[in-house]
């Protein structure tokens, strides 16, 4: 697999050099110079979660890697299902929450593992990473007790759940969690000066897990065919899917998996009041405001850093912009969108909530709707409780983190501190 970095087309690497840098030159971000095309799509989507996902990526990493060594890399990462639920007429919710940290960055931090467990070389390793919550625990799951491999997670300090904190700032062994004074673009401010400074990526051997690592945005592009495949085959032909965004790297993964053939209409970008992109697709100007706190804040992003990759994408194939439909929602219609699931017998979450009412905003007669539910319902217990009126119980991977002291270090937003903590 050849890929290039967007801010400079020169600068080429391969699929093992792309997993271990993450970023490249100048934080450009990575991008696969080809994307093969399945010509035999019903078939693809007649196989099983795991068989297909071998097909697909093994058709996207190419000879690279052996046929074994990558079939037995996506066997151990996808080890749990990605239901579809229907939600009401034409309306269906694709669940990627049923991972061991319940949300979707589970497929791409287990895929990331196991790739750099493979493509990693000699040498110490440090994954740097910066979270608004649930990448922090999938990639501290995915990482955790892995030989030579220390993880350090950033994120900002009362500005995620106290269960999702729970969920990954209680493992210890090597990961180490650091709670920032400052929001999440201000953590991946931090990550960002880190790999700019060479001495210091050489030193402790750099690595970000977070959405600009390519191998996870590949492993992301599986679940797309996994979620046509259920619908009912009449239902296939004008899906529309819409996609809770934040860094935007699970919206480049659909448009990936529609580059490779998979029959998706349109994609539909939803976020919270952290609209960056719906702004700019109405105005063409890119004008981002200074983050603000939502009830879904795994999408509290106003600089979504994948952003380059959907418009290269758009670029590549020929689509126009005006193609992606796009909207947000304020946290008093989260809310009230929560609510009107719930009385369909629908249990939702805040971001999943955010996808659904939009889809719902912008489907027409004709089409089929797919929304993604990013994150377990009990991940966003107080808010759902509150909205809802009523108690959940932890589903057994939370309740038991639930019970351990956090382990976190504080910090302020510094870089220097940062990097003597680094080098410590
Ligand atoms: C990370 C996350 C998102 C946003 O995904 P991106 O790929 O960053 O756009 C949405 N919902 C939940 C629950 C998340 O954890």
């Amino acid at each position: 697999m050849n890929l290039y970095n967007i801010k400079h087309p020169e600068q080429q690497v391969n699929f093992a050099q792309a997993v271990r840098q993450g970023l490249g030159k100048d934080q450009g971000l990575f991008f696969p110079e080809k994307l093969p095309h399945f010509d035999d799509i019903d078939s693809l989507l007649a196989m099983p979660l795991v068989e297909r996902s071998q097909k697909i990526l093994s058709a996207l990493i190419g000879e690279e890697l052996p046929v074994e060594t990558l079939n037995a890399m996506v066997k151990n990462a996808f080890t749990f299902p990605a239901p579809v639920a229907k939600v009401e007429e034409d309306i269906y919710a694709l669940e990627l929450f049923h991972g061991p940290t319940l949300a979707f960055k589970d497929f791409g931090g287990r895929f990331m593992a196991q790739a750099l467990a493979v493509v990693r070389g000699d040498g110490k390793i440090t994954i740097l990473t910066a979270t608004s919550g649930d990448t922090g625990a999938a990639v501290a799951h995915a990482f955790y007790g892995l030989e030579n491999i220390e993880v350090v997670i950033l994120y900002p300090k009362g500005k995620i759940s106290p269960l999702q904190e729970k969920l990954f700032c209680t493992l210890g062994g090597n990961i180490r969690t650091v709670a920032i004074n400052g929001d999440f673009d201000a953590c991946q401010a931090l990550v960002k000066q880190a790999f700019d400074d060479e001495e210091l990526r050489q030193a402790i051997g750099l690595n970000s897990a977070n959405s600009i690592n390519i191998s996870r945005l590949l492993a992301q592009v599986c679940y797309y065919f996994e979620a046509v495949a259920q619908l009912p085959k009449e239902k296939r032909q004008q899906v529309v899917v819409s996609v809770p965004s934040g860094n935007f790297g699970n919206l480049t993964a659909g448009l990936i998996a529609k580059t490779l053939g998979l029959p998706i209409k349109r994609f539909i970008a939803a976020t919270n009041a952290n609209d960056t992109v719906p702004r700019y697709l109405n105005s063409g100007k890119w004008d981002p405001h200074a983050t603000v706190a939502t009830l879904s804040n795994a999408m509290d992003v106003s600089r979504p850093n994948n952003w380059p990759r959907v418009e290269e994408l758009f670029k590549r194939n020929g689509w126009d912009l005006t193609e992606l439909g796009s909207g947000a929602l304020t946290d008093e219609e989260t809310e009230k969108t929560l609510q009107a699931q719930y009385a369909k017998g629908y249990l939702c979450e805040p971001h999943g909530a955010i996808a659904y009412q939009l889809l719902k905003d912008q489907l027409q007669a004709d089409e089929t709707g797919i929304f993604l539910c990013t994150a377990h319902p009990a991940k966003f217990k107080e808010s759902v409780e509150r909205i809802l009126n009523l108690e959940l119980p932890l589903p057994e991977a939370l309740d038991k983190h639930n019970k351990l002291p956090l382990l976190s270090d504080e910090m302020e937003n510094d870089f220097e501190t940062l990097r003597a903590y680094l080098l410590k």
